[in-house]
This record gives structure tokens, C-alpha cells and sequence, in this order.
């Protein structure tokens, strides 16, 4: 599973028992149900959450290798290939991360007198520019905004076209007031001003912080630290307040005042800078790329119509921006959850499947994805480039972390996705001594979320979260295979039936309401604590899984286990109530905070600093 940018979209809704009528439907759908095999299940998650497969990153021989196991297993039970070409594969190339090259540079011309920039220093390209060389005159455009919702436009009355493009980080205060977040709106996110100047044809956007809160430094982003899309179409640097400052005084302005003056009136200040300032721009980045596999079997069935079971077997690696472990980074995370334990059980419903006799009426694509980690890159890539006709698929079935199942509960996304989906699994629940929360949207932070942007009905099943999540501890001995092995003979009996029955009509859902979003390429809103939350406790507190060496929170003396209970004046229940608290502090701030350790409350006071 990807890692939640949000508090998972889980709307708990307590189980419908429709027992009697279920219990008459039974009919022959039971045929290949009970036939999961605990012991083979647990072998293939110890297989592939071995050290040898290094924790599955993508560009790691351990992916590769993983990969070769599940196309060896198919081969093994004589399903046919369904990847390209005749093969069980279907490769795509997956960003795993840029690099600064040689050849970037910036030079100012002023008043004939020319002054390079120095890199790291003075500026930084920003990881999703565009790679090239421009040059031109230079405007300011403020925010850069254009939010016809709040009435403020940086571009009314202002042709920006083939200039270089100023723009302020952030937004105008009267923008959180006027949407009634308490946060950022996404006017504030730096890939939609890239995106909005690019559009008003503009050359280069140049960015900067723009006045600073109390305590806060004018830094230059990581350019290592930012996400993004792989090129947002235009080139993007940043610069320092006094390097831009210096070109507005050039034209007797003051950007710090102007920007005061745009915040206090919400009306914009666009301008252009003196006739006499130039700027050469150059960006050169290394996208650091890697070929990846989707590994794709097939069981024809009697007709062309088929069923997806799908499961992603990429994982982190040994870290990396989505680790939920940072100070353990280079450590092998083993994904014997996330998702060994949905690969394995699709390697289980393969042979299942594959040591049938009958034919079934539909067919079955078993498919393994790799670039999930990544967003869902291997799903994405499929829907768009299907080695089967799209048309054809009736339903996609996902597991992804069914290996943690507790006291019988596992948790069913997507029910709604499709007209008689919610009634079958419901049907199907009650012979397998499970309690279910259903969920209706097929959207959520994994693969199936692909098919349902298709018109594909889904169906997600996903045992929880928990504390192990995105760390090296996530280990196969964890694992309850005996739990995994029931529910895999739940999902055998609706692939079952699936395949036989009537074909479910789509439905469309909204996603349900979310949680704090994270906004793409900012760093992060608000001050900077340090904390890793536990995504497996919701209630009653924020666990910390981590805390990252050098924070605030661990110059407070705040350690991994704390339960943090109070945030200042806020009492804290739950992620949320962190969130947002955090985001009303000040960079500078001397917060005092309550954690529970052992049984005792321990207070801390904690000083926010700027994310860097
Ligand atoms: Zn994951």
C-alpha cells in the first residue's frame, strides 16, 4: 500500500448480517472454497519478504527477483502468459529519483553588468522543472494564483507571455479565511503556480519564500526532498529573498512591500521588473529511471469475459521518502505485509484456481504489480496499455496487506462499485467467520483505485494498519497465515461467483471525505516536529512509530512509543487534532506537550523549527 497522505478513507460501518438469505445461495459456488493452503501461503510470503529480495524497491535486483519467482510459479501450474509479447511481463519505466547534473546555472544581467548565480547558495532547480535553457525579462506575478473563487487573480490585466515569472511561495491569507480549511488551499502548492504560469505562456518560473514568520529562515527547498510530477513543463528554480529582492530595488520597489500590500488588500500587485534586468536560465537534472515488471497470468474461462485478481509485489527498498522508520533508512524493509501477504495470496488463488477441472465461465487474469509504492505506477500502467481487453473485465478483486487480520475483522473497499457487489460479499461473509467494514468507494491508496477511475468494478480487501507499517519490522514472521488462508477462501468464493454470475454493473461513487491532504511539492505546510505517526492507532492519542534523530521532537526528549495526549492548549485524540494544531503553531514557537510512556505523562516543551 502506498503511504496514506490521509487518515485512511475507511467510513466504519458496522457489518449487515444477512445470514438466512446468504445461507440459500450457497449452490455450487462452494466448489473451490476451504482449498487455501495456510502452510504453502506462509512459504511464499517468507519467499519474497526474505533479505534476499531486499525489501523489493523498485531498480533492485530484489524486485527483479521477486518478479521471477511469481512468473516461475505460473509457469508452474500451466496458466498461460498475459504480458507482452507472449511473456508473463509487461515492463514500464518508473522515476525513482533526479539528480542535480553539471550545467546549471542562472546569470543575471543588470544595467549591462553581469553576476552568476551560485548554486545551492543563491538558487536551486526544483526536482519536477524542466530541463533546459531560457532567457528573458522578468515579472512579478505574486502568488501566482488565479482563484476565481475567491476573487483574486495575479494574472488579470497581465501578459506574462515569454517572460520570466516571479512568484511568492504560499497564498494570501484571506484564502484560508474565505474556504473555511484550516489550511492551505491549493493555490498555495507549488506544481499549480508552476502549471498556471506555464499556461499563461511564460518562460520560467522563478520562485521564492517571500516574507518570513518570527524565528524562520529564508532556505532554500531540498532538492532531493521534493515530489512531484516527473516534469511539470516548464523550468522552476528558486532563489533567495535578498537575490530577488535585489532586482526589485534595481526598479525602486520593494518585493517585502508589495507583498505586505497583497496581503493586507488581497488585491494583486503585479508588475514587471526593470527593462535593464535579464536573466539566462539553465536547468540540467538526471531523472534516475528503472524498468519494472508487472507479472500477468492468465486461466481462460468459457467465454472472453474475465476477473482481475490483483496484488502489488513491489515494496520500499531499504527506505526512502515513503518509510515510516527514517532513522532506519538502509535497512532492508521487508514487506511481509505490504504486500507479500496479498502477492502470496494471489500465488494461492493461482493454484487454487489452476488444480480446478471444470472450466470456469469467466477467465481469471492473475496480476502481480510492481510501482505501487510509487503511485500506483504498475495498475496505471496496465489500465492504460491492458495486455486483455479492458471491456472485457467485470470486476477487479485486490488484496493488498491481508496479513494482520485480528480477531476477524478484515476491512472491504469498493462495495459500491458495483450493482451487486455489497450482497454477494455480504452473502459470502457469513461462511467464513468474518467481521467486515465495508466501504463503498473503490478509492483508497492502492492499485485497485486504477480500475476504478476504468468504470471497473472493485472490491479491496486489507486487514488494517498497524504499527509495523512502511518499517524494517514489517516481517513474515507477523504473519497469521492461518487468517490470511479464510479470507483467501472468501475471495476465492466471490471470484467464484464473480465468474459465473451476473456481471456487476458500475456504479460510481465519491470518494469519501478526507482527512488533511498532503500537498505535492511544498515540503510540508506548518512548522516542523519530527514525529513519525503510528498508522495503526487512531484513537485516543497520536502514537509515535519514530521520531526523526535531530528534530525538534527528539531534542525534547521525545522517543518512539510516546503517546502524544496534549499539543499546547490542544488536547490530542487523534491524528487530526496533531494536524492541525501543528499547523496553527509558528515556526519558533515553544510548545509544551503531554505524551503518555509507560504509563506515566511525561510533559516536554518542544520548539518548532522550518522545515528544511
Ligand atoms: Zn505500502
Amino acid at each position: 500500500m502506498t503511504v496514506w497522505k490521509r487518515t485512511p478513507a475507511l467510513r466504519l460501518r458496522p457489518r449487515v448480517l444477512g445470514a438466512a438469505l446468504a445461507s440459500l445461495i450457497i449452490s455450487s459456488a462452494l466448489a473451490a472454497v476451504e482449498k487455501t493452503d495456510a502452510a504453502r501461503y506462509r512459504e511464499h510470503v517468507k519467499v519474497l519478504a526474505a533479505n534476499r529480495m531486499e525489501g523489493r524497491g523498485a531498480g533492485t535486483r530484489g524486485l527483479d527477483r521477486a518478479g521471477h519467482y511469481l512468473e516461475q510459479e505460473f509457469k508452474r501450474l500451466g496458466l498461460q502468459a498475459a504480458g507482452e509479447d507472449g511473456t508473463y511481463a509487461q515492463s514500464f519505466l518508473v522515476t525513482t529519483g533526479a539528480r542535480l547534473r553539471g550545467g546549471n546555472s542562472l546569470v543575471v544581467t543588470l544595467n549591462g553588468a553581469e553576476h552568476k548565480l551560485r548554486l545551492r547558495d543563491d538558487y536551486i532547480p526544483l526536482s519536477f522543472s524542466s530541463v533546459g535553457s531560457v532567457s528573458g525579462p522578468v515579472v512579478f506575478a505574486g502568488y501566482g494564483a488565479s482563484a476565481e473563487a475567491f476573487g483574486y487573480d495575479d494574472y488579470t490585466h497581465f501578459d506574462v507571455k515569454d517572460k520570466i515569472v516571479i512568484v511568492l511561495r504560499r497564498e494570501p491569507p484571506a484564502f484560508q479565511e474565505k474556504s473555511g480549511r484550516q489550511g492551505p488551499t491549493p493555490h498555495s502548492h507549488l506544481i499549480t503556480k508552476a502549471i498556471n504560469a506555464r499556461n499563461r505562456g511564460a518562460r520560467a518560473v522563478i520562485l521564492v519564500n517571500g516574507n518570513l514568520g518570527k524565528g524562520e529562515q529564508d532556505l532554500l527547498l531540498r532538492f532531493e526532498k521534493l515530489a512531484g510530477p516527473e516534469d511539470v513543463g516548464i523550468p522552476i528554480v528558486q532563489v533567495k529573498n535578498a537575490v530577488a529582492e535585489s532586482w526589485f530595488q534595481a526598479g525602486g520597489a520593494s518585493l517585502s512591500q508589495l507583498q505586505r500590500e497583497i496581503d493586507e488588500k488581497s488585491e494583486p500587485r503585479s508588475r514587471a521588473l526593470p527593462e535593464s534586468l535579464r536573466l539566462s536560465l539553465q536547468v540540467n537534472i538526471e531523472k534516475l529511471r528503472s524498468k519494472v515488471h508487472n507479472v500477468l497470468a492468465y486461466l481462460p474461462g468459457k467465454s472472453d469475459e474475465y476477473v482481475v485478481l490483483g496484488a502489488h509485489y513491489d515494496h520500499l527498498g531499504r527506505g526512502g521518502v515513503n518509510s515510516l522508520a527514517p532513522s532506519q533508512t538502509g535497512q532492508i524493509h521487508h514487506g511481509a505485509d505490504d504486500n507479500a501477504s496479498g502477492t502470496a495470496g494471489l500465488l494461492e488463488l493461482a493454484r487454487v484456481f489452476s488444480e480446478e477441472r471444470a472450466k470456469p465461465e469467466r477467465g481469471i487474469l492473475f496480476a502481480a504489480f510492481a510501482g505501487e509504492e510509487l503511485g500506483l505506477l504498475g495498475s496505471a500502467h496496465w489500465v492504460s496499455h491492458p495486455t486483455l481487453p479492458l471491456n472485457k473485465a467485470v470486476a477487479m478483486l485486490n488484496m493488498d496487506m491481508i496479513g494482520r487480520i485480528q480477531g476477524g475483522k478484515i476491512y472491504v473497499g469498493g462495495v459500491g462499485t458495483g450493482s451487486n457487489l455489497r450482497s454477494l460479499v455480504e452473502g459470502a461473509v457469513t461462511r467464513h467467520e468474518l467481521t467486515v467494514d465495508y466501504s463503498a468507494s473503490g478509492y483508497a491508496a492502492s492499485d485497485h483505485t486504477s480500475f476504478v477511475t476504468q468504470r471497473i468494478p472493485v472490491l479491496f480487501f486489507f486487514s488494517g494498519l498497524h504499527s509495523d507499517y512502511h518499517k524494517p519490522s514489517d516481517t513474515w514472521e507477523k504473519i497469521d497465515s492461518a487468517a490470511a488462508a479464510n479470507l483467501l477462501d472468501l475471495v476465492a468464493e466471490i471470484t467464484e461467483q464473480l465468474s459465473a454470475g451476473e456481471r456487476p454493473q458500475f456504479v460510481k461513487v465519491e470518494a469519501e471525505t478526507r482527512g488533511p491532504a498532503s500537498p505535492s511539492g511544498g515540503g510540508g505546510y506548518g512548522p516542523y516536529f519530527g514525529s513519525i505517526p503510528d498508522f495503526g492507532q487512531v484513537e485516543n492519542g497520536v502514537r509515535f512509530a519514530d521520531v526523526r534523530p535531530g528534530s525538534p521532537a527528539s531534542k525534547a526528549g521525545l522517543r518512539a512509543g510516546d503517546v502524544l495526549i496534549q499539543f499546547g492548549e490542544t488536547p490530542v485524540k487523534n491524528l487530526y487534532d496533531f494536524t492541525y494544531a501543528l499547523r496553527r503553531s509558528k515556526v519558533g514557537d515553544v510548545v509544551e506537550v503531554k505524551v503518555l510512556r509507560g504509563g506515566q505523562t511525561v510533559s516536554a516543551s518542544v520548539t518548532l523549527e522550518q522545515r528544511r
